[in-house]
């Protein structure tokens, strides 16, 4: 039994999400600016961080990932092809005025960018590439659970925005596509911002889902 519990941060409203079995080990996924909310989350679920992963490295989604990783001693997962992005957006994050001061970040003990899985005590997370809205982004897909966190790639009713430095509007659109055809109808989708949904739903009402799938895309 794969069980989700979520916690949404100040900084941006970034969704964090804690992934987990009935052994007790989770998955910390886009450890947001909270770090105390999330860890408490899961101190209070009884559940221990086995493994922190970035859905992509824009600054509010990993804006506690190294204090996280330092607290828990667990390993990192990202795709480090984010890491040009990640340095652009926390420049233009400080001169938004946004609470953003992370310097460095931890290394990843896992490369998401290739074929990756995170297996952790019952939760098998298999990392799907999606890039446009970040060169690196991935989906994390729990394939028996049906459950994908989608990061900032599919929201409820939108996509992500792909007007950032280093997005591309023309892979996002080869990531939606091929995403229509690997996610089923009954995956639930866990985004990087507001509300989970249903890919059904978003078949039907997501104006940036809906429609006939492209030719040979
Ligand atoms: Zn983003
Ligand atoms: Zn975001």
């Amino acid at each position: 039994m794969v069980r989700v519990a979520r916690h949404v941060n100040s900084l941006l409203e970034v969704n964090t999400y804690l992934v987990y079995g009935d052994s007790g080990e989770a998955v910390l996924i886009d450890p947001g600016s909270d770090v105390g909310g999330y860890l408490g989350l899961a101190r209070s679920l009884g559940v221990r961080v086995a493994v922190i992963a970035a859905t992509h490295l824009h600054p509010d989604h990993v804006a506690g990932l190294r204090t996280s990783a330092e607290l828990t001693g667990a390993p990192v997962a990202y795709c480090p092809e984010d890491l040009p992005a990640w340095r652009a957006l926390l420049r233009l994050a400080r001169a938004w005025g946004l609470p953003v001061e992370e310097e460095r970040l931890p290394e990843p003990d896992l490369d998401l960018c290739g074929p990756a899985e995170l297996v952790v005590g019952g939760v098998r997370l298999v990392a799907l590439r999606a890039p446009g809205h970040s060169p690196g982004s991935v989906v994390l897909y729990e394939p028996v659970a049906r459950a994908a966190f989608t990061g900032d790639v599919i929201f409820m009713g939108g996509v992500g925005r792909v007007d950032f430095p280093y997005s591309d509007p023309e892979a996002m659109a080869e990531t939606l596509a091929r995403l229509r055809r690997l996610l089923p109808p009954e995956a639930e989708l866990h985004p990087g911002h507001g509300p989970s949904t249903v890919m059904e739903r978003e078949l039907l009402l997501n104006p940036f889902l809906a429609g006939e799938p492209e030719p040979g895309g």
